[in-house]
């Protein structure tokens, strides 16, 4: 190992581990800075466990997860759940009203009928739409802070995580992490990215901003410092009806997917506001979302809309794009 050593002051040589694993059913790759690779490994198993721990608590997959209940009992019975899955759903709440409903928990139950992986030969009917949208509606998810419950009023509705769940448990396995005294990393959540401190050099971790239809073609790349950065829109998923791009990403007042945006990445201090809000500015369109980003402190985006074109909020300048 490489030890400096100054007029009695010894420094060991920082370095950065990595381990991909594949969790939440996307794959994660956590980083830590440190000078022992036999530590790295454990604050890694830790960051891992804390992921897991998360995933159990907001799967809609897993029957035996508090979600699960809640969904399950809908129209019927607040279910008591755990303090931190309760303040999620409240913060989720909070951004449904930050966003104008764009973004939503409660989507979920239009999630029956729109298929994005190639399945779906016509579109649903409108009809269908619209009773499946009727049982939206974060409104709708009666909030018992006293007994820690949670009821969702309307037969039919469903909650899901897919677009904040990721972005917190990032911010919750760095914060574990920094916790544990390790000074500098990222959590990569399948691209939602949450990071603090600076690379081993000293230098600010960076991230490349791509354009999904020129993949090779980085046109940015951006510092993140103690920051997180989340970019929404799986370019591949999408179904196209009568010439219009329809984006996984459901507008939870309408029913109808999201159109116009390939691609949305918002910079924020959480991950966890970031991948909502990347959800919700993809939602919103361009005008109305780079708007909404704008009153917000501390918050940017960078969008990319169907013909290639790139837009950003007012305090980020890309040059030669
Ligand atoms: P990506 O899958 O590209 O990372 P997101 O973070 O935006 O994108 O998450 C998209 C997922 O979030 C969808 O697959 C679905 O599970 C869920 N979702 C879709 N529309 C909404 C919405 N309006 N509000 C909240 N969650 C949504
Ligand atoms: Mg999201």
């Amino acid at each position: 190992m490489f030890i400096l050593s100054f007029a009695g002051l010894s420094a060991v040589a920082q370095q950065s581990y990595s381990r991909g694993v594949q969790l939440m059913g996307s794959a994660f790759e956590i980083t830590v800075v440190g000078d022992d690779a036999n530590q790295a490994n454990k604050h890694i198993d830790a960051a891992v466990a804390e992921i897991k721990r998360i995933e159990n608590l907001i799967s809609s997959w897993d029957k035996d997860s508090e979600t699960s209940a809640i969904n399950r009992n809908a129209g019927l019975k607040a279910i008591r759940v755990k303090k931190e899955l309760f303040q999620l759903i409240e913060r989720a709440k909070g951004i449904s009203k930050l966003t104008d409903g764009a973004f939503d928990i409660s989507y979920a139950a239009v999630d029956g009928i729109w298929k994005f992986d190639g399945s779906m030969k016509q579109m649903p009917s409108a009809k269908e739409i619209k009773s499946t949208v009727a049982m939206v509606g974060a409104k709708h998810i009666e909030l018992d802070a006293k007994n820690s419950a949670v009821f969702l009023k309307k037969k039919g509705m469903k909650i899901g995580f897919g677009a904040i769940g990721k972005g917190y448990a990032a911010d919750k396995a760095k914060a574990l992490l920094q916790e544990q005294g390790v000074t500098a990393g990222i959590i990569n959540a399948s691209g939602d990215m949450s990071a603090w401190g600076s690379k081993p050099n000293g230098e600010p971790w960076r991230v490349a901003i791509s354009n999904p239809m020129n993949k090779n073609k980085v046109f940015a790349l951006m510092p993140l410092q103690n920051r997180a950065v989340v970019t929404s829109g799986d370019y591949e998923k999408y179904v196209r009806f009568n010439g219009v791009r329809y984006a996984h990403i459901i507008d939870p007042r309408t029913g109808y997917p999201a159109t116009g945006l390939i691609s949305v990445t918002v910079f924020a201090p959480k991950a966890e506001l970031a991948d909502a809000l990347a959800t919700a500015v993809f939602v919103m369109g361009k005008e109305a979302g780079i708007d909404r980003i704008n009153q917000l402190p501390n918050v940017d985006c960078i969008l990319i809309d169907e013909n290639g074109k790139i837009s950003t909020s007012k305090n980020i300048e890309l040059n030669n794009i």
